[in-house]
């Protein structure tokens, strides 16, 4: 297996020393990548290269933008295989899901290098005899990226795809435990004809980089996506200097299952949402709340689903879930799970015991709507069963969390799917289908202390964020 040496990318050069290493989840004797650990000096001149290159980036065309980010995309479909297996290697992912993961980094290139033929503003009539009126959108300068490490690729491609193709320049931080499939992209962007400057890169701690780059006054905005706490933080620092500010955060999206529902589709919308992907999304089915009636027959379809995603190597053959990321997310799984079984819950699958970070999928039954196991984000494959008398009381408990991310709902019934749509609060709702599992062409985001609910991710309005509307009288 390759190690591979990565460096930090600086005003168009590879620099840094590759010190730090990460290991495969599934086998600790693959050292998967050896990577810098920068300090805020670092930050300071990426974003002064940033700076610079931005002014002559912006004033190429739209299109011309656009096409290198086609020319990315095509170069990351040639390489698709080799990112997806060191994708597998450094995160946990099983190779099926690196696979979909590197495909939409591929899609989001060719989505937004295709913007470059849209992007623009509006004609408005005027008041004033003979002149012409209309928007432009202008980029924001330079902009800064931090990720997490649960889609190391897509994520970041998400981001930097918009930024770059509205005229920014971007400094990115990526999550310390995830640098490979992060550098593909870019190593795939530079190669594409991406000018120096125009994209940096800094690896280490979120800490000090990561903090670096959000109190740097030069960076005009910060889209994050992480955790809730640190995007608290994040946005304290950006907002005090009325910098533009753009969180994704934490999610404990449940699925509300009712009487009238096949309990076995359900199931297998459960474990989609909840065990695909180890748990490891902000997505995630972390909960499920059952109407009476249904409750029995979902709990042994449940119970049968977490026998199936027996975790492994996600290199293996059949193997449907992978290891968990790290030791620390590992800790607070089995955390999560005694202090369940503290508060009452009955473990129907699964439980706490772990063979190195292999966690196995868990069902806890019995979950009280107060307690930690139904409130707190787990990241991880666990999820908590909880009962409601009817559809209006799983809405209020799907609407007690503090998050408000996705939610789902299996019914056969139009009406209460569309009471519930209309009623959940949270940023995306899906219907006989699993919380997880997004489009690209759609806008993403959430409400409460999922999302700042004000730009959204993904879809036609993602370029939003990165530009400002200018209104032009053209006499
Ligand atoms: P995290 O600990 O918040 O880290 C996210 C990023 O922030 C990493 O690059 C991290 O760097 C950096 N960081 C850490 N402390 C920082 C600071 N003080 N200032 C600036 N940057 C800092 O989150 P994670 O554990 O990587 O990811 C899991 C979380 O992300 C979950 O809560 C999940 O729900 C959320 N998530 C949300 C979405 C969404 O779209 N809503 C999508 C995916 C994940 P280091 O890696 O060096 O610590």
């Amino acid at each position: 297996m390759t190690t591979r040496h990565i460096q930090n990318l600086i005003d168009g050069a590879w620099v840094g020393d590759p010190v730090k290493e990460r290991r495969n989840p599934a086998a600790d004797d693959d050292v998967v990548a050896v990577t810098p650990v920068s300090d805020p000096g670092v930050v300071e001149e990426a974003v002064t290269a940033a700076r610079r290159a931005q002014p002559g980036w912006a004033v190429l065309p739209a299109p011309a933008r656009g096409a290198i980010l086609m020319n990315a995309a095509d170069i990351l479909r040639r390489r698709h295989g080799e990112v997806a297996r060191d994708l597998v290697r450094e995160e946990g992912k099983t190779l099926a899901e690196a696979r979909g993961e590197v495909q939409r980094a591929i899609d989001v290139l060719r989505y937004f290098g295709s913007e470059g033929w849209r992007l623009g503003g509006q004609v408005l009539p005027s008041a004033t005899p003979d002149t012409m009126v209309y928007t432009r959108r202008e980029p924001l300068g330079v902009v800064g990226l931090i990720t997490p490490w649960n889609f190391p690729i897509a994520i970041p491609a998400w981001k930097m795809a918009p930024a770059l193709v509205s005229g920014n320049a971007v400094v990115i931080k990526p999550a310390d435990v995830t640098p490979v499939a992060l550098h593909h992209l870019v190593a795939a962007l530079v190669e594409a004809g991406l000018p120096a400057g125009v994209l940096n890169v800094v690896h280490g701690p979120g800490r000090s980089v990561g903090e670096a780059l959000v109190g740097d006054t030069r960076v005009s905005g910060v889209s994050f996506t992480g955790s809730t706490e640190v995007g608290m933080r994040i946005h304290h620092v950006v907002g005090a200097r009325r910098g533009r500010v753009q969180l994704e955060m934490g999610g404990k999206n449940a699925l509300v299952v009712l009487d009238d529902a096949d309990a076995e589709a359900a199931a297998r919308v459960a474990a989609v949402g909840g065990f695909g992907l180890t748990g490891q999304a902000c997505t995630a089915t972390s909960r499920v709340i059952c109407t009476p009636g249904v409750r029995e027959r979902f709990m042994a379809a449940i119970a049968e689903q977490a026998g199936r995603y027996r975790p492994g190597d996600g290199l293996g053959d059949g193997v449907l879930m992978g290891p968990v990321v790290t030791e620390q997310q590992l800790a607070a799984d089995v955390a999560a799970v005694q202090k369940a079984r503290a508060d009452g819950a009955e473990i129907v699958a699964g439980g706490e015991e772990a063979d190195g970070l292999l966690f196995p999928a868990t069902v806890l039954d019995g979950v009280r709507p107060d307690s930690a196991a139904a409130r707190d984000e787990i990241f991880g494959p666990v999820i908590a069963v909880l009962e409601a008398g009817d559809l209006d009381e799983a809405i209020d408990l799907v609407n007690d969390s503090r998050y408000g991310l996705t939610a789902g709902i299996c019914t056969r019934s139009l009406s209460a799917a569309q009471h519930f749509a209309h009623s959940a609060q949270v940023g995306v709702v899906k219907v006989n289908r699993p919380t997880a599992g997004l489009d690209l062409n759609v806008p993403f985001g959430g409400t409460k202390d999922s999302s700042t609910n004000t730009f959204r991710e993904q879809g036609p309005t993602a370029v939003e964020f990165y530009t400002w509307s200018k209104s032009v009288y053209l006499g």
